[in-house]
Order: structure tokens, then C-alpha cells, then sequence
């Protein structure tokens, strides 16, 4: 019997070579191999199927130089310049945060 089967969804890393220093750290602690080191130290993903999102490279990272898009951080809301940003809808606002005006 075939059965359906989620696409498992490809995280995305993203390495910003201007503030890596090439320290290896990311490499050292990716547990899965997803990640190498070129010829100058700098990493690079070595292979993104072998990432399992675990966000490692990123926490550990003391430059902020590379990041791993999470899926389970949120949905992103986009503004666009000039726009109000979207309001809470009724429901989502809690009633301990509903302050009364002042008399
Ligand atoms: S998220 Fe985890 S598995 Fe993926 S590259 Fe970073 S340390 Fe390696
Ligand atoms: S841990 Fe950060 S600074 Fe070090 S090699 Fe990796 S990305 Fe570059």
C-alpha cells in the first residue's frame, strides 16, 4: 500500500564570510558532517541533506556569522515602509493585558 509522505523540508544556512574568522567552530560541532572547511578555513556547507537543523553552528558561532533557518521559529509577517504593522487579532489578545483607560 503506498502511503503519503511529507517532503522533509531542507534547512537553510547562510555564512557571511566578511565577520567569519575561520576559527572552525561551526564544523568542529556540526554532529552530522553537513559542514567542511575550504582550503582558506572558511566553512561551507559541505551537504545540506546531511543537516538535521539542530541550530548548533549557529549557537555556537562567536561571530554571528552563520545562521540556520528554523522552521519553527514563527511566521514571518512582512510591512512594507509606510504601512502600520498588522494589529493582534481580538481573540489573541490576552484579558490580563487589557489595562483600563484612567478616569
Ligand atoms: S544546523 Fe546542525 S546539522 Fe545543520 S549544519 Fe548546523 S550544526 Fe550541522
Ligand atoms: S564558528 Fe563562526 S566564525 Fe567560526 S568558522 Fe564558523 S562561521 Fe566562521
Amino acid at each position: 500500500m503506498a502511503g503519503t509522505r511529507k517532503k522533509k523540508e531542507t534547512p537553510e544556512i547562510d555564512i557571511y564570510k566578511a565577520w567569519c574568522k575561520a576559527c572552525g567552530i561551526c564544523v568542529a560541532f556540526c554532529p552530522t558532517g553537513a559542514l567542511a572547511k575550504d582550503e582558506t578555513g572558511h566553512p561551507y556547507v559541505k551537504d545540506i541533506e546531511k543537516c538535521i537543523n539542530c541550530g548548533w553552528c549557529e549557537i555556537r558561532c562567536p561571530d554571528f556569522a552563520i545562521t540556520v533557518e528554523t522552521k519553527t521559529k514563527g511566521k514571518r509577517i512582512e510591512v512594507k515602509s509606510g504601512e502600520e504593522e498588522p494589529k493582534p487579532k481580538e481573540e489573541e489578545v490576552s484579558p490580563e493585558r487589557i489595562v483600563a483607560p484612567r478616569q
